[in-house]
């Protein structure tokens, strides 16, 4: 298969159509992270009755009144409503529905109390601190709609709203599938001196729960054929998405693309992209079913998932990924040294109220350097037909903190 642009993989990704969206009603206190798969409409006036936004006196405005009698007093929660008589005044809350026959609310501060009167030293206007019906939202108006991402302030506008429970799109299974047989899991004790530790099946992990999905760890297995196809087969039956890294490049013992292509019975999408990191990636299909087979080197296959595995999860669930692409100013020059698409760890902080791209503390070296993904990372972009940059011109960074 010839290898594609960068462009061209994330228009085929884009224009992948799932058959069936799976949806699932959740309890509100589980919902936040997930995608909504219905709109929120307001089933009622809030508030549903005028409402005292202040502490202080309940009166119908009267410029020429300027003392009155306390008749009652209003607290809010209060379980029924006093009726204010004319020339008289209810001492009233916030919170607090506004008395019968009352039209504004004097704050405490404007009044001084003389035995049961207040006198009111400073006047309001007619309405002051009333919150009209409706104030917060009307009947029937679509306060959320479908396909956003439940954050804090969702979740407190359903409980205003009583939604005990609510319909969204289940978080897609992703199983996570590390091949190399010269890789330890966690805890596992060396047996002799070419093994390597894993990380890639963990930060994966991580990845998927971080960015709306349910990891299936499938832990590490040898760089054999017959094992490698009988594990991904098994996962794809118990997942959305099999994930897996290693075994896809040019390598004798690279048998992880020979048994999707030919064991699965999976549709290639497309295998080998013109981008660095991770060149010889491959997404497949299988019905509503994907594979994506991400390098071992552990800076590629965290690139490479963040850039290929968050739309595909996110096409779960009617969403879009969640990163974000920003401009900053280059702090140092940038020399690029392929043709291909490039994704560069940088640190990428603000500085007065602008990003900024630096390299300090990042190695140069192979993709394996996981290490010059940490600190306030984010990835410099530079397109197939860019070259060097010089300090102070302005880059594209996707922000990953
Ligand atoms: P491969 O893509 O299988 O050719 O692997 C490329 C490089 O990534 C090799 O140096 C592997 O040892 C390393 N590698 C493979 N899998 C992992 C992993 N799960 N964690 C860390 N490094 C890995
Ligand atoms: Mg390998």
């Amino acid at each position: 298969m010839p290898f594609i642009s960068f462009d061209e993989s994330m228009r085929l990704v884009e224009s992948i159509k799932l058959q069936t969206y799976k949806k699932e009603k959740i309890f509100l206190m589980e919902a936040l992270g997930c995608v909504l798969a219905e709109d929120i409409v307001a089933s009622y006036n809030s508030p549903e009755f005028p409402t005292s936004a202040m502490d202080g006196y309940a009166i119908v405005h009267d410029e020429s009144q300027k003392r009155l009698p306390i008749a009652s007093i209003n607290p809010a929660g209060n379980d029924t409503l006093p009726t204010l008589q004319a020339g008289s005044c209810i001492k009233t809350f916030t919170g607090s529905l506004m008395p019968l026959g009352s039209d504004t609310l004097v704050p405490i501060e404007n009044v001084r109390v003389e035995g049961e009167s207040i006198i009111i030293h400073q006047s309001v206007p007619k309405g002051f601190a009333v919150r009209e019906v409706g104030e917060n939202y009307r009947k029937d108006e679509v306060l959320i709609p479908r396909n956003t991402l439940i954050d804090i302030a969702h979740i407190g506008v359903m409980a205003t709203l009583n939604i005990v429970s609510v319909w969204v799109y289940q978080k897609p299974t992703v199983a996570i599938l590390s091949t190399g047989s010269e890789l330890l899991e966690l805890g596992e004790i060396p047996t002799h001196q070419s093994q390597i530790r894993s990380s890639n099946n963990y930060i994966l992990e991580a990845m998927v729960k971080k960015y709306g999905g349910k990891p299936l760890q499938m832990g590490c297995i040898a760089d054999d054929r017959a094992t490698i196809t009988h594990t991904m087969l098994q996962a794809l039956n118990s997942c959305d998405i099999l994930l897996t890294t290693g075994g896809v490049s040019v390598g004798d013992f690279d048998f992880v693309k020979d048994s999707v292509q030919e064991e699965l019975g999976c549709e290639v999408l497309f295998q080998g992209v013109k981008i660095k990191p991770g060149q010889h990636l491959m997404i497949a299909q299988k019905g509503d079913k994907f594979v994506v087979a991400l390098p071992g080197f552990a800076y590629s296959s965290t690139v490479t998932a963040l850039l290929y595995l968050l739309p595909l999860m996110a096409k779960f669930q009617n969403t879009t990924s969640p990163l974000k692409t920003i401009t900053a100013t280059l702090k140092e020059p940038f020399a690029k040294k392929t043709d291909k698409k490039e994704f560069h760890a940088c640190n990428c902080y603000l500085e007065k109220g602008h990003y900024v791209v630096d390299f300090v503390g990042k190695k140069v070296g192979t993709s394996a350097i996981l290490t010059n993904m940490l600190g306030n990372i984010g990835l410099l972009v530079m397109d197939e037909d860019e070259t060097t940059k010089a300090m102070g011109e302005s880059v594209r960074v996707i922000l990953l903190y």
